[in-house]
């Protein structure tokens, strides 16, 4: 991966291995922020010192890839993805191991994904490499960020918004890809906590041939309500039943959802209206490393009902980026409530999830080459000796 960035600090230009075609201008902020420290670190309320930004105008492309100082945008009220949610996102984390060193986690993955969205979206697709580049850049710029304590991370959130300021509904001309850093701290503080979930038959979040498949903005917005419902009811989370009959699983909140029925590890095939969970994919793969049987396949709400109650349903999570897994001690559906594995964090959950983490922190072996460490910046040519001098 060649990378190429333009510092104004000092006038150089930075590269790993050959320049790019177009380096990436640093600006640097003046007033550099106090960092959180690492004990109080929550999740997405504390960002870095700079972003990276770059824009799209139809006919040049996407142009003036840059790093600047984190600040607000200056939008007309017209812009469209303010009325129309013409908008994708992904979420990814860097984390510093015991050795110092600053590894992504499954990067190429979310930048792979991050330009399936904007197909769905009809946004210009963006180059996966420059995307990568964004992570490397403005990570390697704000690394004193990547905070320490094991647990914690630095995430990163990459966007793509319509950026043209026109009333019609029609893809919009112009866009802004950025790219924003918050450093988080675990999604649980006392470790992983089992949660309970509500299974909805009357809301749902999308539909086979909708945007479901698609990380943006509109899923969200389509999960507030009855997510407040659920929470009004007890429950943490949404179980989300798939949009036609009602019937089969979908997803669990923003997480993708997995259940252990006997020797099974069951969880929903892709098939349009859930997104391809990264951490899903992990899962799948070190289940079946393992040699256990995990199938992508449709499971109903009344499989998993009958299961719970006739003891078969050993464990039940979900899966995501945030928290890993997020273990279901509880489900509710149709005014019935049934525990699972007692309302404790079963064994397979414990166990992926510390399998995830020390691949993340670089504590055991990364068999899958999921993780790449942040690449060091040097200066072109000679001019790092003179830099230093
Ligand atoms: C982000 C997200 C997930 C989890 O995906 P990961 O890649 O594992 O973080 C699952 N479902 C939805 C709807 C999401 O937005």
């Amino acid at each position: 991966m060649a990378l190429a960035l333009f510092d104004d600090r000092d006038g150089f230009v930075w590269f790993d291995g050959k320049p790019g075609p177009t380096p990436i201008a640093i600006t640097r902020t003046t007033e550099p922020k106090v960092r959180p420290v690492d004990d109080e670190l929550r999740f997405g309320s504390a960002f870095t010192d700079h972003m990276f930004r770059m824009d799209y105008t139809e006919g040049r492309g996407w142009h003036d890839p840059r790093i600047l100082p984190y600040q607000p945008f200056s939008l007309d009220p017209a812009t469209s993805v303010l009325h129309y949610a013409q908008s994708v996102f992904d979420g990814l984390k860097a984390y510093r191991g015991q050795d110092g060193v600053i590894r992504f986690f499954r990067a190429a993955t979310h930048a792979a994904r991050l330009n399936r969205s904007c197909g769905y979206l009809c946004i210009p697709a963006l180059d996966p490499e420059l995307v990568l580049q964004s992570f490397h850049a403005l990570v390697g710029v704000d690394q004193a960020w990547v905070p320490s304590k094991r647990g914690t991370s630095l995430y990163l959130r990459p966007a793509v918004i319509a950026s043209e300021a026109f009333l019609g509904v029609h893809p919009a001309k112009s866009y802004t890809y950025f790219l924003i850093l918050s450093p988080v701290g675990p999604y649980y503080a006392e470790g992983i906590n089992p949660v309970k979930i509500l299974a909805t038959d009357t809301h749902v979040r999308a539909v086979q041939g909708g945007l479901g498949a698609a990380k943006t903005a509109a899923n969200y917005a389509a999960s507030i309500f009855a997510a407040e419902e659920a929470q009004k009811q007890g429950y943490t989370q949404v179980l989300w039943l798939d949009g036609v009959e009602h019937k089969y699983l979908d997803e669990v909140g923003t997480m993708n959802i997995m259940v252990k029925i006997g020797d099974e590890i069951v969880t929903p095939p892709l098939t349009g209206s859930i997104l391809a969970g990264v951490t899903r994919d992990s899962i799948l793969t070190l289940c079946r490393d393992w040699g256990m049987k995990a199938s992508e396949r449709r499971i109903s709400i009344d499989e998993v009902m009958a299961a719970a109650r006739n003891g078969t349903l050993s464990e039940m999570w979900g899966t995501g980026t945030a928290a890993v897994v997020s273990p279901v001690g509880e489900l509710g559906y149709k005014g019935e409530r049934v525990t699972i594995n007692d309302g404790k964090t079963g064994p397979l959950t414990q166990k992926l999830y510390d399998a995830i983490i020390g691949i993340q922190y670089g504590e055991t072996g990364d068999a899958h080459g999921w993780t790449t460490p942040l690449q060091a910046l040097r200066a072109a040519g000679g001019e790092s000796a003179a830099r230093k001098g």
